[in-house]
């Protein structure tokens, strides 16, 4: 079942980073981007245009400068999605900007600072405390998995042996959307825990790559946290809603260059730019075919000399606004492993109760007792059950003993029939231990099944107290304030340009020319900066145009010297023939070869030889068949036409006269 909402557009907003180091010694130009906090606004600055040209002003949802902290951006703009998606919504959130802007800064940050905590960090404590503080009726399942893409490949990073393995495949499936087949994914039970499996994948990613720095650069790190809850419902049965969340540090933004490189390398460029350039579709994937709440975050750097890198992300983000989602919740779906955990931990439980209330009826029996029926047992809580078997278990040993005592001492029997008995005595032992050990196994794994649910307010210990609990709430209350503030300032802003005609009434000619002059010259203000952005917009499609015929005509280069090749060097016929076990894998996007022999004759890949009608190895004449019957000369054989006898013969040692 799924509940839908109304469409939502994807959030943006903007974060540039302070300059470095290197970048302040480079001038003091200083930085070319602008913000308006309040307002939510970027104002971008051409280091080379002349100052009457008018700078570009981009609109967000929210702006981060150089001195915003990691904490408000967690609670201005990432906390609400994480609450979604713990209501069982699907949450993506992506870092989007060129390398060295702060992706990963604002993704990972700095662990061990709390100050400098990214996003994943911080979702990781948002999502355990939740579970901490929520009723106690609730159970929570939380798994997460860690992949990176690299050259459109899947690479699972908890894999322990990633490296070698085999890269994974994209699916999508009706019900869950696009999903990689055979994804790792860990079963987490506390903040410590989660931490763990991202260092794991992070080392895992750096082991791959031999410059770190290149290799992230070009690669997208996706983080996947799925949390299932389950929570008794009006009709009295257990729901199941199922939040996925998505942390994505995509691939630098910046162009590859392909300039003087060949081969394998420019495809690797060609292939790396495409996929930058289908990033709506990149986006649509990652946010579950469109029905996630998602997040984008644009970083941007401040130094002039990447003015056009910067201005190309400020036009992507502004593009990005504008694709539409339609959340909804994900409830019971049939995929949830929290229900197949339910239904494993019940059927254990229901073993272990029915062993133990066996035992518990042998002890009474052996006290003799007899046992009091069903109502005593439902009484009875599991503890005391589990204390009465194990004290039948003891009783039992001991009595054994008593006995095997009893049989040594006693002088009347024979010492045959001693020996039987003391045996079968020592085998109801072992039996006895035998089960013993089976009800301990059986307890462990329902033990160890149990841990992985995590129970509402009851795993994990909150250290915090009211007072702590009441700042926080304080703290998302001002997020919240500054959020709708600054939305009814862009409101506002909106429509004084829409509205400023209406107010305004004339009392002379003289003052309406006036006003409409100065109308005039906004408005005309305002054309030149929309025709200076077409300008812009079609100088950077030429610019992509002319890279991409640049490409063109170097992979047609490469393609016809390989025609070359082929016709040159490679028999018509071995070329057809390969020609022919080609084929298209529409799902690689790869051309790939047929097996050379066909599939299903795979175990009789040495075909037989065939036989001749009346079942010899060759047509026979019957002259020959009659011959062969009675042993005669060796060239009617069909096989071991050869003897080879040994030759008896002398040595020949004449020596030979010159
Ligand atoms: P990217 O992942 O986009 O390539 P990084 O996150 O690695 O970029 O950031 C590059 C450098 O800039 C790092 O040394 C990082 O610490 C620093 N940095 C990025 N953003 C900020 C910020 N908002 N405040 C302070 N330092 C930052
Ligand atoms: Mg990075």
């Amino acid at each position: 079942m799924s509940k839908t909402k109304s469409s939502e557009s994807v959030k943006v907003v903007v974060r540039c980073r302070p300059l470095n180091r290197k970048e302040e010694s480079n001038g003091p130009a200083g930085g070319i981007v602008q913000m308006d906090l309040r307002l939510g606004q970027v104002i971008l600055r051409n280091p080379r245009a002349s100052a009457s040209e008018p700078q570009k002003t981009f609109t967000f949802d929210a702006v981060y400068d150089a001195n915003s902290k990691q904490r408000d951006l967690y609670d201005e703009s990432v906390r609400p999605l994480i609450d979604s998606v713990l209501a069982g919504f699907n949450g993506t959130i992506f870092a989007y900007g060129q390398t060295g802007t702060g992706k990963t800064y604002t993704m990972q940050g700095a662990w061990l600072d709390p100050e400098k905590r990214g996003v994943i960090p911080n979702a990781f404590d948002h999502i355990f405390t939740h579970i901490s503080r929520s009723q106690s009726d609730k159970q929570y399942l939380v798994r997460a998995s860690y992949l990176e893409i690299y050259l459109e490949e899947v690479r699972d990073l908890l894999d322990p042996n990633h490296g070698n393995a085999r890269a994974l495949e994209l699916r999508e499936n009706p019900e869950s959307g696009v999903y990689v087949r055979d994804l790792t994914s860990c079963v987490c039970k506390s903040i410590k825990e989660i931490e763990e499996v991202m260092n794991v994948g992070n080392q895992a990613r750096a082991v791959g790559a031999t410059d770190m720095n290149e290799h992230s650069s070009r690669s997208h790190a996706l983080f996947l946290i799925t949390v299932e809850c389950s929570q008794p419902g009006p009709d009295g049965r257990k729901h199941i809603r199922v939040g996925r969340l998505n942390l994505v540090d995509l691939a630098g933004s910046e162009r590859q260059a392909k300039t003087g490189v060949q081969g394998e390398r420019l495809k690797e460029a060609a292939k790396i730019n495409l996929s930058l350039s289908a990033l709506g579709n990149v986006i649509s994937a990652l946010a579950d075919g469109r029905s996630s709440h998602t997040v984008m975050v644009a970083t941007l750097g401040p130094a002039p000399q990447h003015y056009d890198e910067t201005l190309t992300t400020l036009r992507y983000a502004n593009r990005a606004k504008n694709i539409q989602n339609q959340p909804r919740v994900n409830e019971d779906p049939k995929d949830a492993l929290l229900r197949e955990f339910q239904l494993e931990i019940a059927r254990l439980r229901a073993q272990l109760n029915h062993r133990k209330w066996r035992s518990k009826q042998k002890k009474e029996q052996v006290d003799g007792e007899g046992w009091e029926g069903d109502g005593d047992e439902e009484t009875e809580g599991e503890e005391e059950v589990e204390k009465e078997a194990e004290e039948y278990v003891k009783l039992q040993e001991q009595r054994l003993e008593r006995e095997k005592q009893d049989i040594r001492e006693d002088q009347f029997m024979l010492a045959e029939e001693k020996q039987r008995l003391l045996g079968e005595k020592e085998r109801m032992m072992g039996d006895l231990r035998k089960e013993q050990e089976a009800t301990e196994q059986l307890t462990a794994k329902y033990k160890a099944m149990e841990s992985k649910l995590l129970v509402g307010g009851k795993n994990i210990i909150d250290h915090t107290n009211e007072q702590q609990k009441m700042l926080e709430m304080k703290r998302h209350e001002i997020a919240e304030q500054t959020r709708r503030e600054r939305e009814i300032q862009q409101q506002m802003l909106v429509q004084d340009d829409e509205t400023v005609e209406l107010k305004e009434t004339f009392t002379s000619l003289q003052q309406e020319v006036e006003a409409k002059t100065k109308k005039l010259k906004k408005l005309y203000a305002k054309l030149q900066c929309i025709k200076a952005e077409i300008q812009d917009v079609n100088d950077e499609h030429v610019r992509s145009r002319q890279e991409l015929e640049q490409t063109q005509n170097e992979l047609t280069r490469e393609l016809k010297f390989k025609y070359l090749i082929i016709e040159n060097f490679i028999p018509p016929e071995e070329k057809n023939k390969i020609m022919n076990r080609l084929t298209f894998d529409p799902e690689e996007d790869q051309w790939k070869f047929q097996p050379l022999v066909p599939a299903e004759s795979k175990s009789s890949q040495m075909k037989k030889r065939p036989s001749s009608a009346v079942g010899y190895k060759r047509p026979i004449s019957q002259y020959a068949r009659v011959a062969i019957a009675m042993g005669a000369h060796s060239r009617y054989r069909a096989e071991n036409i050869m003897f080879l006898e040994l030759d008896m013969t002398p040595p020949n040692t004449a020596t030979l006269d010159p």
